[in-house]
């Protein structure tokens, strides 16, 4: 099973300390690090043979693209980014999911070109370091904000 399918049979299961709403046609999640603060996924409900978005219907495609959308309005809202960078990759699980990543002026310090860039121009080992996870505590506090900036635009 893919990484993302057994987050989101945690979800399913109420066990996912991560998780934060279900719309339509996928799962918000807050991110297990967090060196981008507010750092969100977005992750659809399906796997199978879908892993474009050119695979999905265009209806479905459309909810789809809509909905992260709101996501990424909501996380902007909770997080006070000054950008937000919406990445959909898939080199990783092929399953289809949004990376939403709240920016501000110097989160890659000098990293980049002299600190501007995508958020992969910041080193993988400090990007998933341990000091990056967040606590109970803050988690809590995280899904707390991202959920009210959610229902206030659904
Ligand atoms: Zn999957």
């Amino acid at each position: 099973m893919c990484r993302i399918c057994e987050r989101i049979e945690m979800i399913k299961n109420g066990i996912n300390p991560y998780f934060v709403k279900e719309l339509e046609t996928g799962y918000v999640v807050i991110g297990d690090n967090q060196h981008f603060r507010g750092y969100t996924l977005f992750l659809y409900k399906h796997h199978g043979e879908k892993t474009e978005l050119f695979h999905l219907d265009p209806p479905e495609r459309t909810k789809f693209l809509e909905e992260m959308t709101v996501v990424s309005e909501a996380v902007s809202k909770a997080f006070g980014a000054e950008k937000i960078n919406c990445e959909l990759l898939g080199m990783g699980d092929s399953h289809l999911h949004w990376h939403l990543f709240p920016r501000i002026s110097g989160d890659i310090e000098n990293y980049g070109n002299n600190g501007k860039g995508p958020v992969w121009w910041y080193p993988m080992e400090k990007m998933y370091s341990d000091d990056s996870r967040p606590s109970e505590e803050q988690l809590a506090k995280m899904k707390r904000k991202l959920l009210n900036e959610l229902e206030k635009l659904l």
